[in-house]
């Protein structure tokens, strides 16, 4: 397919419930690598959807489609190269709010494709009391040089594509902590909220939306944990909401869905795959969801409680700033190509290893899973060849440990 303007993004759904699939992207002249497709879990019966794909300005693309999948439908998806949309201003945020938004207006949400070709809007809002914070991913690229521009797709992907008529989670984070608002919740300043403090519903859960906030981190978050300005920004904003809305971030009860009736039972902040199966929110950032309400918990009891909007919260650093400590680092199992290093720490902490040759860059692997004993391959390695290196590993608070620099030369 070659839609005739630089691809940002393409997203491919199909009826059915057949899995897999592969796209790759065609820079000039050069076909690139297949690359899987995945689903970001927000699923609609009767159809699967990937998770948008980077295309870095590809001229064109080409889709494998897994056997059984009927009605095939791709979109390509350029936000950034686009005329200017000139946009009202929209509200700003609640005189004291806690955490601060970017809002819809900020983001360049073109707020046209909520209503149909009569003026109609597509999905009107409702609102409930929150009773469940949920943490998604959204399966999009990591290290993303333009992250409103992401914003942007995945709200037209959500609204026109699939069919919802807006963006599927209230709020969305990128990797520097900035806090995106997502759907759309009225005029009023609270974002992702009405004027009387109630949570409109949006689309992130299948069956268990209303009443239920979702929080979606920009990235894939399978082997790799948040960046640490992303993991603090959605521990502010779920400290906030779980203050408003009086939940226990370390507490678990029964959710019955006020449209329904549905009953599900879980924690007050749960990640997308404790309701359904899907990767959603990946495995690492799943991993760190213990320690994520235990800091959500320590940010609301280090909050000063006020009854005025001039005062802004405080808050203190989390009891736990003590780095891991690394010993027993080494290279083993050393050949041609590649290494495996391995290092123990003495709390669970996640694992990185920097590797240069001399002078040339340092390149480096990581893995966000909290682990006491650490084993990284690496691989790719060029033969006969003196190769330094240093590991570090961040513990669940944050708190970074970094090694020596040791070295291992590769077999010939
Ligand atoms: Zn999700």
């Amino acid at each position: 397919m070659t839609p005739g303007f630089p691809i940002d993004y393409v997203g491919v759904q199909w009826d059915g419930d057949a899995s897999g699939g592969a796209i790759r992207f065609q820079h000039g002249a050069q076909w690139g690598p297949w690359a899987e497709l995945t689903g970001d879990g927000v699923e609609v019966a009767g159809t699967v959807a990937s998770g948008l794909v980077w295309g870095a300005d590809a001229a064109a693309y080409q889709v494998r489609l897994p056997v059984g999948a009927a009605q095939p439908r791709a979109v390509a998806i350029n936000t950034t190269d686009g005329p200017p949309l000139t946009i009202g201003a929209g509200p700003g945020d609640a005189a004291g709010a806690a955490v601060s938004v970017i809002r819809r207006s900020e983001w360049g949400a073109d707020e046209s494709l909520r209503f149909d070709a009569l003026g109609n809007e597509i999905w009107p809002t409702a609102y409930y009391p929150a009773q469940k914070l949920t943490v998604h991913h959204t399966a999009t690229l990591n290290g993303d040089p333009d992250p409103a521009a992401t914003v942007r797709a995945i709200y037209r992907y959500h609204a026109v594509d699939r069919g919802f008529g807006d963006i599927g989670y209230q709020y969305l984070i990128d990797e520097d902590g900035r806090t995106y608002e997502g759907r759309w919740s009225g005029t009023d300043p609270d974002p992702g909220h009405d004027a009387t403090g109630l949570v409109v519903t949006a689309a992130h859960v299948g069956g268990y939306n209303s009443g239920n906030v979702g929080a979606a981190l920009l990235g894939t978050l399978t082997t790799q944990g948040p960046s640490a300005p992303a993991r603090s920004a959605l521990e502010s904003l779920l400290a906030d909401l779980a203050s408003r809305h009086g939940l226990d971030p370390m507490g678990s009860s029964t959710f019955t869905t006020p449209v329904s009736g549905a009953k599900w039972t879980g924690p007050n902040i749960s990640g997308h795959r404790d309701w359904e199966a899907t990767e959603c929110p990946g495995g690492a950032l799943y991993t760190l969801l213990p320690a994520i309400r235990s800091n959500v918990a320590a940010l609301m009891s280090s909050t000063t409680t006020t009854t005025t909007t001039t005062t802004t919260t405080t808050t203190t650093l989390p009891a736990d700033t003590r780095p891991p400590v690394i010993s027993s680092v080494g290279a083993v199992n050393v050949t041609a190509t590649s290494a495996s290093v391995r290092w123990s720490t003495d709390e669970t902490s996640t694992s990185r290893v920097e590797y240069w040759v001399s002078s040339a860059t340092v390149l480096s692997i990581q893995n966000g899973a909290l682990v006491t004993a650490h084993d990284m391959k690496i691989s790719g390695l060029a033969r006969r060849t003196k190769y330094s290196y240093r590991v570090s590993s961040t513990d669940a608070s944050g708190n970074t440990a970094t090694s020596a620099n040791f070295s291992f030369t590769t077999r010939k």
